[in-house]
């Protein structure tokens, strides 16, 4: 499990990672050394709780863009980063201050080329290196320890009126104040990556950003086939009844998706200002230089892992999407059929578990395709006894033969969960997959169940 990777990072996070005196104020200081303190246990709680993954080829991709960057900016980066593989599926990555950086794996699926990668890497370098979180984290402490705050808390808490709306607005203002300024952050950080990549040799994509721009509207981005087409291929038969809403309540009937893959409000994005970012750096270009494409295997890992996470986050809509838009790719690798059994057969076992509703994860329509909704309107209406003659029939399916041990075991284990047997069994189940394959990724899904 990912925690024993990271083990020694957060030993020593623990150890290093205490909190300097800068203010004479001792109880801005004491503010500080708490919020300070919150974001170690935050970090390290993550590790603890695997909230980091570790793949070996994928670790020492990402090592050897950021040693690469190191090297070339001593005077820069005194140290090599303590770098953290995040679980998490949206498209970033985060410095979190003394020296450490984390990449998500959804960033790890979406990037293309090496120079996108270290575009991020150095972004995120340059956030450490200009202090910007310790700074966030200082300004934090002294905003809530100041007059002013009080004083306009005091206001409020003496108002007899509307103290809700009052309250809200003090905060608004701060984070207001917090974004302008995070804004700016930005715009620093992206100027000092560009030298960091200069110095490192490492040519410069500034079309990254127009690209970052779509990585919120993925879910919109429409499916080669119909549904049902898809469900075809393993010889399930769709209902087109199922696509249709019957409650009214929730009736999409006079909306109209967005067919296009571009545009969504800024309010809506996780990267905003993305056109002025690649306004303000695209002088920066390198002038016809080669990129160097990640190396498919590392390309397939992420995807994989990604999806996966997806999977054992519970949303099997966005899973299933997922594994349809890579076969639009073309992909027949077929360790998507094997998912697209397991989003069946996670689907059947949630509805069992009265659960159905929390596993499709209902997305807001700005961010759907039509054919998005359709799943999730299937997914939601086809009868529970279809679900498990959908999984009945999957097991039999032809690319059964081409998994490996742990698909297979993992194959298994979901019947023994599916089954009505009582939980003994079920955790006995689950145990015995963690110990025969114990550093396959579908642990994640089969440690919970053997502890229970
Ligand atoms: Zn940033």
């Amino acid at each position: 499990m990912s925690h024993i990777y990271y083990q020694r990072q957060k030993d020593s996070l623990k150890k290093a990672w205490s909190c300097p005196s800068q203010f004479k104020e001792k109880e801005t200081q004491r503010k500080y050394k708490e919020i300070w303190d919150g974001r170690t246990d935050f970090i390290t709680e993550a590790i603890e709780n695997d909230g980091y993954v570790f793949e070996g080829d994928i670790y020492n991709y990402l090592d050897g863009v950021i040693t690469q960057l190191v090297r070339a900016n001593p005077r820069l980066i005194a140290q090599k980063p303590f770098l953290m593989i995040d679980r998490s599926t949206s498209v970033n990555a985060y410095a979190s201050g003394n020296n450490m950086i984390a990449v998500n794996i959804g960033l790890l699926a979406f990037v293309k080329t090496r120079e996108e990668l270290a575009l991020v890497l150095a972004h995120e370098l340059a956030h450490n290196i200009m202090m910007h979180p310790e700074n966030g984290m200082k300004n934090r402490a002294e905003w809530l320890t100041s007059d002013e705050y009080k004083q306009s808390l005091n206001a409020v808490l003496d108002s007899k009126y509307e103290r809700l709306t009052r309250l809200k607005k003090v905060f608004e203002g701060y984070s207001f104040d917090r974004s302008r300024h995070q804004r700016y952050h930005e715009g620093d950080a992206d100027s000092l990556a560009l030298i960091l990549l200069k110095n490192s040799h490492i040519a410069i994509d500034p079309s990254f950003f127009l690209r970052l721009d779509s990585a919120d509207i993925q879910y919109r981005q429409p499916l080669k086939k119909n549904v049902k087409d898809y469900f075809a291929a393993y010889h399930l038969n769709v209902e087109e009844s199922w696509m249709v809403k019957r409650t009214k309540g929730l009736s999409a009937k006079n909306y109209s998706f967005n067919t296009s893959t571009t545009g969504l409000a800024d309010s809506l994005k996780t990267h905003p200002d993305c056109q002025e970012r690649y306004d303000k750096t695209k002088s920066q270009q390198s002038a016809n230089s080669a990129f160097t494409p990640v190396p498919t295997p590392l390309r397939d890992k992420s995807m994989k892992m990604m999806i996966w996470s997806i999977y054992c986050n519970g949303n099997m809509t966005a899973c299933l999407y997922r594994v349809l838009l890579e076969k639009d790719k073309g992909n027949t690798d077929p360790w998507y059929d094997f998912m697209f059994n397991n989003v069946m057969s996670g689907l059947y076992y949630a509805d069992k578990k009265l659960s159905r509703f929390n596993a499709i994860t209902v997305k807001p329509k700005e961010y759907i395709s039509k054919n998005y909704y359709e799943l999730e309107t299937m997914f939601e209406q086809m009868p529970r006894q279809k679900l498990e003659e959908f999984h009945n029939t999957l097991q039999q399916a032809a690319f059964w033969s081409s998994m490996t041990p742990p698909e297979q075991g993992f194959k298994s284990l979901m019947s023994t969960l599916l089954t009505d047997s009582d939980d003994s069994d079920k955790q006995k189940a689950a145990k015995a997959f963690t110990t025969n394959y114990p550093r396959s990724l579908y642990c994640e899904f089969a440690t919970p169940f053997s502890k229970k």
